[in-house]
């Protein structure tokens, strides 16, 4: 039987600071903590008291398992799916520092079982297939397309993030295939990014709803500081917001937007819809 539509739902649980891109060069992991202030180890209970009873996918920054390990052991013991979203956020698209980048999260991943991968600002290239096949992944979100597409990319599965495609389906599926003008110059909306959810929250549950009723199951995205605000989150990104205004929608609370999704639509983590898929 083909698995029952529903909305995969993905949390890329990543420090507050991952949103600005300021603190992409800032290698100190003591500093790099100190920023987070304990957001990431005092976000947790409430996220997953405001999922519960739903499981979601929570692709983890591995350094938060470095500086809280009570939070990868938190996701799993509620049931969701713990995925990787990369050891320290910035882009990750160079292939030695995407390798480097996967060596640096294998110390916590041995200890959880972690097969899915989502690369940070969805951005990934072909390349970067074998390289998770190599460090024991099974599957990756990391490339925008209408639902309903899964593609195989050598041994690793991609289930993309949730685009609405304007004009049918689009051509080339090749990596990369990031939010970008490219993309939306080519008719595609990205309703699956927090970025739209934040800028029209009810438009995107009604895409949800008619993608769920033509029997697909959407891909999308939140995350965790969109859900529990930061202590002075909006003083600390304000120099942020007036040089990129763009980044507005991310940092609006997406709260609300999560409770009326859970209210209505059945919800899975990613893996749990790929095991059912592949033994359909
Ligand atoms: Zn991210």
């Amino acid at each position: 039987m083909p698995p029952l539509p529903r909305v995969l739902l993905s949390i890329d649980y990543e420090p507050w600071f991952a949103l600005t891109r300021r603190y992409d060069g800032l290698q100190d992991p003591a500093q790099r903590q100190a920023l987070d202030g304990g957001f990431t180890r005092d976000a947790i209970d409430p996220i997953l008291e405001m999922l519960s009873p739903a499981q979601a996918s929570i692709y983890l920054v591995g350094e938060i398992a470095e500086w809280y390990p009570e939070v990868p052991c938190k996701i799993v013991a509620a049931g969701h799916e713990l995925g990787l979203h990369c050891q320290l956020h910035r882009p990750l698209v160079d292939p030695l520092e995407l390798e480097r980048d996967l060596i640096a999260s294998t110390s916590w991943r041995k200890d959880h079982p972690v097969s899915g991968y989502r690369a940070p600002m969805v951005g990934i290239d072909e390349h970067a297939y074998s390289l998770l096949a190599n460090y024991g992944f099974r599957y990756s979100s990391s490339i925008y397309a209408p639902a309903g597409v899964l593609l195989q990319k050598g041994s690793i599965w991609e289930l993309p993030v949730s685009s609405l495609a304007l004009f049918g389906q689009p051509g080339s599926l090749q990596a990369p295939r990031q939010f970008s003008s490219r993309l939306l110059m080519g008719g595609e909306v990205p309703y699956g990014s927090s970025f739209m959810i934040g800028l029209m929250p009810g438009l995107v549950l009604r895409i949800l709803e008619k993608c769920l009723r033509d029997g697909f199951s959407p891909v999308i995205i939140l995350h965790p500081y969109e859900l529990v605000r930061p202590t002075s989150f909006t003083r600390r990104i304000a120099p942020d917001l007036l040089a990129h205004p763009l980044l507005i929608p991310f940092t609006l609370d997406k709260s609300n937007f999560l409770r009326t999704l859970l209210k209505n639509f059945p919800v899975s983590p990613l893996g749990t819809y790929l095991d059912e898929k592949l033994h359909d």
